[in-house]
């Protein structure tokens, strides 16, 4: 759940000034009360007591009630608006889409958040005036379960907030693997996930499947995925690797371990760097040194690839690609197409649309699992395209994966699944 009420910004006092007897004063410590905020009422009787109080010659010079907040900013006569608004309680929502809307925080919306929130729905809050409704209004609580000892209704509607914001936030366990980036179909929230795709004669699985937390360095990721190749005693011929990997601690590393690897090389600024070598009309290779500082450098090979664009999306005239190589067995006319192999990889991602299981959940053992399980189906079904559904050709083997698409094998799974547990589909009701 969001935290769209907000908490107090400030947990030390609040001093209120005014008149005894002000109906407006009145209103703000109901409102101070319900909200749990804790404040001193000053009242100001006489011009002497407005002085001493607010440094103020003349009480008939200012509006009344003049509230102070903790770090000594004053707001005369404020609405209630206002003093939400400066304690934190007014906000924006924080996603675009909720899977439950609650209007009004009085014990019945507090308690539907609780449990909304608790089943993991995105759910948001919305109160006009003061959490609690009228229960927090009543100075003591009698018949409420689970306090035999009364509890003040402002205090129960606290407790209760707590509750509900307790469950959007997300626990030290589940913060590092949280990305924050712009909304994507109601969320802000995105996970990220390492895989090791094998390519073998036209065969290709996803062989390990790792969160990603923010602070993993590339460095790690790679260590992590080529560590479950070691267990499963797999010889890497050639590492092709996303450009988000071109840096030079992973070059480097990737040099030592003396893995063949490439990987695009990224274009940074407008001139010097990668885009030097983007002239002339032949491709070509050259060798290029990053230096940050004279501890932090690195050599490399790089491929400079032209390639004619020849009206293709309406464009003419060269295009560069720049690769980083390290001891590859590839050519310069065929680097390109190489690396295009890769993009099996991708395709496999957008498989996942098909038999991704869809959860609110946060924790990031069970988001693997599910995550695990959606490469587990696919690496199932390019087994069975492998095994049953091709034939063999010179040197590979030509799979009919249109005989057989993924989205069969999933029914067919459901199908065996629903006989096997025998899933109830409808209820009959009795007539009469
Ligand atoms: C002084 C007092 C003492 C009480 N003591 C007891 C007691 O001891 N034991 C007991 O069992 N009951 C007690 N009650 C009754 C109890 O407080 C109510 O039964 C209970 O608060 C009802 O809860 P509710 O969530 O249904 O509605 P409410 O408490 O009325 O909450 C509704 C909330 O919705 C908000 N709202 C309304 N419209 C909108 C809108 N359009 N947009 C956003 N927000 C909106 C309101 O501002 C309010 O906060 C007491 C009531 C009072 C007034």
């Amino acid at each position: 759940m969001t935290n769209h009420l907000g908490s107090p910004s400030n947990p030390r006092r609040v001093k209120l000034y005014g008149q005894p007897n002000s109906a407006a004063a009145y209103e703000i410590r109901d409102f101070l009360n319900r909200s749990v905020v804790e404040f001193d009422w000053i009242e100001l009787v006489g011009d002497e007591d407005c002085d001493r109080e607010l440094r103020i010659s003349t009480l008939n010079d200012i509006r009344l009630p003049v509230i102070e907040f903790p770090d000594g900013t004053q707001i005369f006569a404020p609405t209630i608006r206002e003093i939400a608004q400066r304690l934190g309680w007014v906000t924006q929502p924080r996603f675009k889409e909720y899977d439950l809307s609650i209007y009004g925080a009085g014990p019945a919306g507090l308690s539907a958040a609780v449990y909304a929130a608790s089943e993991g729905l995105r759910t948001v809050l919305i109160e006009r005036h003061a959490v609690g409704g009228q229960a927090g209004t009543s100075s003591l609580i009698e018949n409420y379960m689970g306090f035999p000892e009364d509890i003040s209704g402002a205090n129960l509607a606290e407790r209760a907030r707590q509750q509900a914001v307790k469950y959007g936030k997300p626990t030290l366990q589940e913060l590092p693997y949280i990305y924050r980036s712009q909304a994507k179909s109601g969320t802000h929230s995105f996970y990220a996930y390492a895989t090791l795709y094998v390519i073998n004669k036209n065969k290709r699985v996803t062989l390990a499947v790792r969160g990603v937390r923010r602070l993993d360095t590339n460095v790690a990721i790679i260590t992590y995925l080529l560590a479950e190749l070691e267990s499963l005693k797999i010889n890497v011929k050639k590492l092709y690797l996303d450009r988000g990997f071109f840096n030079t601690p992973v070059i480097r590393w990737l040099q030592a371990l003396d893995i063949p690897f490439m990987m695009p090389a990224i274009k940074t600024g407008k001139k010097g760097g990668i885009k030097q070598f983007f002239k002339g009309r032949k491709s070509y290779k050259t060798t290029h040194t990053i230096t940050k500082d004279k501890d932090d450098l690195v050599t490399f090979d790089l491929w400079i690839i032209c390639k004619y664009r020849k009206g293709k999306r309406k464009k003419h005239g060269v295009q560069y690609l720049a690769y980083v190589t390290y001891k590859i067995k590839t050519n310069l006319d065929y680097i390109y197409e190489d690396y295009r192999k890769r993009f099996g990889f991708e395709s496999s991602y957008r498989l996942k649309n098909i038999c991704r299981i869809r959860t609110n959940n946060k924790n990031p053992v069970l988001r693997l699992l599910f995550v695990g399980i959606y490469f587990l189906l696919v690496n199932i079904w390019v087994n069975i395209l492998w095994l049953r559904i091709s034939r063999k050709r010179k040197g590979s083997r030509l799979i009919y994966r249109t005989l057989f698409v993924l989205k069969q094998m999933l029914s067919f799974l459901s199908q065996a699944i629903q006989r096997k547990y025998q899933v109830v589909e409808s209820i009959y009701i009795p007539t009469g």
